[in-house]
């Protein structure tokens, strides 16, 4: 069969109009039409709040995700989890339909939860809504309590919930809420006055990176530092494949998560991710608290390791100033690849911060940074950060903007790649440029994921993807006179 004949034209349109229109969306006055668009979002660098909420339930040991909603929503955060981890993603839904919006969804949650439990045994269940409970405005701290008065689920079984509409918010926000909704369910009656457990919880924030989890704990480690991650993916989302299937692999255990409450020091490295639960952890933990960035590039994890010898009079590793020497090295090998080369970054707030310092510290240009959904707070501090350094002075920050703006701003004042998830591969194919995979989801490479991108090691990863990406690319278009055995 040709080409042609496979696809189905589904437009009278003259392939004139079609060329002509090809064109035109790649000029000046296209991109003015496209940033005046008001009502439509195309191909966001987000996903939905309940996807987020998913992520922390799944990171609690013997925890089932339960969605309160429709099937075809616990799918796609199933789904998306799947191909970026190559792992299944357990969860469960109670599958509201037609009725369920009409009469609310108190019905299909009774049975879910008793289906659930029955079926799975869970140590907890962990509930958060879709867009359709939320705009029928289902009542689950009502629901909930409901379901244990007439013995649908133990009255001692833990069943944390949060409301997560996905028409306010991002997957970041779902994280947030569920997390500080399952940290109140273990820890209540758990704080006793004058006791420290002599612990670290460290809040990783929503992070689609394994190896970032592995790596934290490896310098805590080194450091000699204990410690609790509060909701670690780490061996949920990254088990071995040994021939046995795991319900639950993994995952922050239920007692060291209630007993976080009486730690030494709580610290999340992602602020925008973890707003309202460190919040709510500021009233009512003991100890320190401190939210800081990712430790993306060097000066940020520098930072984060003279924090920990601060908050635990330790002295930093012999072990973690080698490292960092060997990736300075790396750095200073390398430069002259990154330095001078104009970047496009789109993603997370947290992990836009970590990526532009890394940058910036390679001499190399964030030009367009885009965050689809955000507050003017980072977009303060993403110029601000932005104004640390000459590399820095033409960057623009982008907020609430999409990836079909991102394209109009390729095309009309071109980089040489972009640094985002999978979502940006369309706007770097017709901009002919390289797309480098960091952030979530990566459903169209492997193993990303099980490469750190925070700490010294994580710096010396990512220069290596992206200097390795251009000398690739010089080697593949020169001509032959320029073809070198040496780069
Ligand atoms: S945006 Fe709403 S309806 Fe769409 S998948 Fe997310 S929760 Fe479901």
């Amino acid at each position: 069969m040709s080409a042609e004949a496979a696809v189905k034209l589904v437009t009278e349109t003259p392939p004139e109009e079609i060329a002509r229109v090809e064109k035109w969306i790649d000029t000046e006055e296209y991109k003015e039409k496209n940033f005046a668009r008001e009502a439509l979002v195309v191909n966001p660098a987000h996903a939905c709040q309940p996807l987020g909420a998913q992520m922390v339930a799944t990171a609690f040991e013997g925890t089932l995700p339960f969605v309160h909603g429709s099937q075809g929503c616990a799918s796609y955060f199933r789904s998306t989890f799947s191909r970026h981890f190559r792992e299944p993603a357990a969860a469960t839904c109670d599958a509201m339909t037609e009725d369920g919006a009409v009469f609310g969804g108190q019905n299909n949650l009774f049975e879910g939860l008793e289906n659930a439990y029955a079926l799975y045994k869970p140590k907890m269940l962990a509930v958060y809504t879709t867009c359709m409970p939320e705009v029928i405005g289902d009542d689950l701290t009502a629901f909930i309590k409901n379901a244990r008065l007439q013995g649908h689920v133990p009255e001692d079984l833990p069943i944390p919930y949060a409301n997560t509409p996905s028409f306010n918010g991002t997957h970041i926000h779902g994280y947030d809420s569920m997390l500080k909704s399952i940290l109140e369910t273990l820890t209540a009656g758990q704080k006793i006055e004058g006791k420290c457990t002599g612990k670290l919880n460290l809040i990783p924030g929503f992070d689609g990176n394994t190896a970032n989890i592995r790596e934290y704990k490896r310098i805590l480690e080194l450091f000699g530092i204990p410690y609790t991650v509060l909701a670690d993916i780490s061996e949920v989302f990254d088990s071995p494949c040994d021939g046995h299937y795991r319900l639950y692999p993994g995952g922050t255990k239920l007692e060291d998560a209630a007993e976080s409450i009486n730690g030494k020091v709580t610290l999340a490295l992602q602020k925008y991710s973890t707003t309202n639960t460190m919040k709510w952890i500021e009233e009512e933990y003991s100890g320190e608290k401190v939210a800081m960035p990712m430790p993306f590039g060097i000066k940020k994890t520098d930072e984060f390791l003279m924090k920990l010898a601060e908050l635990f009079g330790k002295p930093v590793p012999e072990e973690l100033k080698a490292e960092r020497g060997r990736a300075v090295d790396a750095m200073t090998d390398a430069h002259q690849y990154l330095h001078g080369k104009k970047f496009a970054v789109a993603g997370d707030p947290d992990y836009l911060l970590g990526i532009v310092s890394f940058l910036l510290e390679m001499g190399a240009i964030p030009y367009h940074v885009l965050c689809s959904r955000t507050t003017k707070k980072f977009e303060k501090e993403m110029k601000a950060l932005l104004a640390t350094s000459p590399f820095g002075a033409t960057g623009k920050v982008y907020i609430n903007k999409d990836l079909w703006h991102l394209r109009s701003l390729l095309m009309t004042d071109p980089v040489d790649g972009i640094i985002g998830d999978t979502h940006a591969k369309w706007a770097a194919r017709d901009a002919k440029i390289p797309l480098f995979r960091i952030g979530f989801p990566i459903i169209d490479r492997v193993n990303l994921h099980r490469s750190p991108v925070i700490g010294y090691q994580g710096a010396v990863n990512m220069l290596t993807m992206i200097a390795n990406k251009f000398l690739d690319m010089k080697d593949e278009t020169c001509e032959n006179q320029w073809f070198e055995m040496m780069r």
